[in-house]
């Protein structure tokens, strides 16, 4: 019989750095340095586990359509993505941050249709809809801190981890939204298809977890 293949999506980046040692506690090694290739594809010290390296808004869409097995993301793009099309059976713990709403320092209270820019449009609809304000969103890809000053928007909703990046660009955190770390995914039909592997490595990542 063919041993039954999965394929990991890791979230390249800051979080590959954390992810990688708990994956090789789990006794799941890449053949070579993911970190000094440029390769996407990666077989691993396990015959039928292979890894993929993409970018973490990504990851739950691979994971959703079944492209990818199991996946490792923020929890910043599973709730910008929403949480409804996969299975979330651990948080590992590491990359933590928060979600926050920031603005100039000198800003008390925003009131009135608030322009807020952000990456994540979703998280920041539901967060300022529970609280009964009416904004304006401006998506922006990368360097939000700018918008205030620029004139772009009032208020930011971004990742905050020390406060440093806010606090240089004349910015402060206010509210928090969600706090933030990395999680694993299962893709629905592979939890149960696949269940003696995933279940296996999910047993092994939650030690090494507990060990940290
Ligand atoms: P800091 O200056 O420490 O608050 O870091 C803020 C910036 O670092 C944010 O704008 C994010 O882009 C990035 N960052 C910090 N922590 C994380 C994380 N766990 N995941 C993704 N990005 C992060």
């Amino acid at each position: 019989m063919i041993p039954t293949k999965i394929l990991i999506a890791l979230t390249k980046g800051r979080i590959l750095e954390e992810t990688l040692p708990l994956f090789e506690a789990a006794g799941v090694v890449p053949n070579e340095d993911i970190r000094q290739s440029r390769k996407l594809l990666f077989t691993t010290n396990l015959e039928n586990v292979d890894m993929i390296v993409i970018r973490g808004a990504d990851v739950p869409t691979y994971v959703e359509f079944g492209s990818a097995d199991l996946g490792v993301v923020g929890k910043d793009f599973i709730l910008e993505y929403g949480c409804e099309g996969f299975y979330e059976p651990l948080d590992l713990q590491i990359a933590k941050c928060r979600i926050m709403t920031a603005s100039p320092l000198s800003d008390t209270v925003l009131s009135g249709r608030v322009k807020v820019a952000t990456k994540f449009p979703n998280i920041a609809k539901r967060y300022f809809a529970s609280k009964g304000k009416q904004i304006e969103l401006v998506k922006l890809n990368g360097a939000l801190e700018l918008a205030p000053s620029l004139g772009l928007a009032d208020a930011i909703v971004d990742i905050v981890d020390t406060g440093k990046t806010l606090q240089a660009n004349g910015l402060e955190p206010k509210e928090l939204i969600a706090d933030i770390s990395s999680r694993v995914i299962v893709n629905k039909a592979s939890m149960k298809i696949k269940n003696t592997i995933i279940s296996e490595i999910l047993e092994k990542l939650r030690e090494a977890v507990k060990a940290l």
